[in-house]
C-alpha cells in the first residue's frame, strides 16, 4: 500500500525519505518501507509491507477487486 501512519498519528505516504517503520491504517500492525523497480528500470516504487506472515487478514493486503 501507498498510505500508512507514524506512531503519532501522521499520514504518511511510501517514498524514498519515509522512515523504514510505519503503521498500517487497517489493522494497527508494522509496516516496512520496501521498494521496487518498475518496468523503466530507472523508475523505484515504494510501497508499505507487513512484516511476514502478520495480519493475513487485514484488508489493506489485499487489492480491492475491480478497481478500474
Ligand atoms: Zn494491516
Amino acid at each position: 500500500m501507498k498510505e500508512a501512519i507514524l506512531p503519532d498519528g501522521t499520514a504518511i505516504t511510501a517514498a524514498e525519505d519515509a522512515p523504514s517503520e510505519a503503521i498500517c491504517p487497517q489493522c494497527s500492525g508494522v509496516l516496512l518501507l520496501r521498494q521496487r523497480r518498475t518496468m523503466k528500470k530507472s523508475v523505484v516504487a515504494f510501497y508499505w509491507r507487513h512484516t511476514s506472515n502478520q495480519n493475513l487478514n487485514c484488508k489493506a493486503r489485499r487489492r480491492p477487486t475491480g478497481g478500474r
